[in-house]
Formats: structure tokens, C-alpha cells, sequence
């Protein structure tokens, strides 16, 4: 299994930044990067294809998008299906980010729609999940996160292939704030999303990626991804520059 390393870059650069920073990090890690591990660049849409273009012939790259629509196409205005993210270079989309459910109010729901049917469309699909701080101080992590999980996986089949379907355990209360979760906090977090897992899907379990977000630098990325169950990271704001981004999928 290798571990990923997903920049999510938010709704940030224009297609010529996007095209630069992608070629920039692909040039520092050339030759470099560890045969076990994959990089994803998630940029804006409308640099899904100059992103893709930058990167084609880089080994170990992945370009994936950071939302879509749960329908083919129809009467959606503003919305895009996973065969228009396909068409142009994604293979791999988030669903349930922190900041789609909190910010721009998607439900539960919404989110196991949109994985189930990414899913059946052939994205692959990293499934967010965290709590928010009030909530870890109410000791309510495991009910949030088995509440997240089970919505986020309700129609999702049961062989899905374990490479394609990601979960991404991403504390609200880390992501974007300089807090970090500490090593035991990862761990137990980790620990009862893979539990979870297992239940769910059985032994194909073991083959699912789990990844960490929330602040991830670079001084702190070569602890966390050594920690039991985690199985790669999902960062923001230190994947804008390729420079930083390198030196944590280099770490
Ligand atoms: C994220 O957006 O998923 C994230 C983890 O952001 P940051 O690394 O900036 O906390």
C-alpha cells in the first residue's frame, strides 16, 4: 500500500500558478520520491487540466478534484459530474471536507451520495471525516466520526475495490489553525476509523488508505506519518508552495 500525499489546494491559484506549482513540485521530487509513496495535486477546477497537463509523464503523480455533483448531467447549474472530472486528468475527488460541511452546509447525506456514486462512476474518493473542538471536548469523537462513516459509506458496495476508497481523518479544530493533533490523539482517531473499517468492509479493510489533515508542515509531517494507521497526509495550506509541499512528501 503507498502512501499518499493529497494537496488540496483550496480555492486558490489561477491556471497559471496552478501549472507552475505542479511542475515546480514534480521538478524537487524527481528521482527523489520514496518507491512507496503517491503524490495528488487537487487544484481549483478549472485547473484540473493544466494541472494534469504539467504533470503528465511524472511518475508516482495523481491529479484529483476537490468536489462534484452526484448526478451524470441534467438541469445542475454550476454543478460538474465525475465523468467531466475524469475527462479531464482526475482520477480521485474529496467528498465530505470540513469546510463543505460546516462552510457550505452539505449534510451527511449529501456526502454519502456523492461517495457512492463517485465511486460507481470511477473516481476514486477520499472521504473527509473529523470533529469539530467542541465536540472532542463533549467526548463525542467516536459518535461523530461512526455517524460520519456509516453516512459517508451507506451505499457504497461492500467489494469496492480498498485502493480507490480513502478516508481522511481531519479534526475541524486542526485544519488551517496551526494546531496539530498530537501523536496520541492520531492514533486513537486512526485506530477506531480503521476499526470501523473492518466492520464495515471486512478484510479489504486492511488495504484502505488513512490519512491525516490538519496543519501538516514540514516539521511535523516525518512524525505523523509513522504513527500505526496512517497512512499518508492531507494538507492545505503548506501544499501551496512547491518548495514546502516537496519537503514533506520528501520527509
Ligand atoms: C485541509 O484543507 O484538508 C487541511 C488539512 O488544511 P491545512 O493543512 O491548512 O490544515
Amino acid at each position: 500500500m503507498k502512501k499518499l500525499f493529497a494537496a488540496n489546494w483550496k480555492m486558490h491559484k489561477t491556471t497559471f500558478e496552478a501549472r507552475q506549482t505542479a511542475a515546480e513540485l514534480a521538478g524537487l521530487v524527481s528521482g527523489k520520491l520514496k518507491a512507496d509513496r503517491e503524490v495528488m495535486i487537487l487544484p481549483t477546477f478549472t485547473a484540473l487540466a493544466p494541472v494534469a497537463e504539467a504533470l503528465r509523464g511524472a511518475a508516482s503523480f495523481l491529479v484529483g478534484a476537490q468536489n462534484f455533483y452526484p448526478q451524470k448531467q441534467g438541469a445542475f447549474t454550476g454543478e460538474i459530474s465525475p465523468g467531466m472530472l475524469l475527462d479531464v486528468g482526475a482520477s480521485f475527488a474529496l467528498t465530505g471536507h470540513s469546510e463543505r460541511r460546516h462552510v457550505l452546509g452539505e449534510t451527511d447525506a449529501m456526502v454519502g451520495l456523492k461517495t457512492a456514486f463517485g465511486l460507481e462512476s470511477g473516481l476514486g474518493i477520499i472521504l473527509c471525516v473529523g470533529e469539530k473542538l467542541e465536540e472532542r471536548k463533549a467526548d463525542e469523537l467516536e459518535s461523530v466520526l461512526e455517524r460520519q462513516i456509516r453516512a459517508g459509506l451507506r451505499d457504497v458496495a461492500v467489494d469496492v475495490d480498498p485502493q480507490r476508497l480513502v478516508l481522511a481523518y481531519e479534526p475541524v479544530w486542526a485544519i488551517g489553525t496551526g494546531l496539530v493533533a498530537g501523536a496520541k490523539e492520531i492514533l486513537e482517531a486512526h485506530a477506531f476509523v480503521r476499526r470501523m473499517l473492518v466492520e464495515i468492509f471486512g478484510l479489504s479493510a486492511s488495504q484502505m488508505r488513512i490519512l491525516y489533515g490538519g496543519s501538516v508542515k514540514p516539521d511535523n509531517a516525518s512524525e505523523i506519518i509513522a504513527l500505526d494507521n496512517v497512512d499518508g497526509v492531507l494538507v492545505g495550506g503548506a501544499s501551496l508552495k512547491a518548495d514546502e509541499f516537496s519537503r514533506i512528501v520528501l520527509a
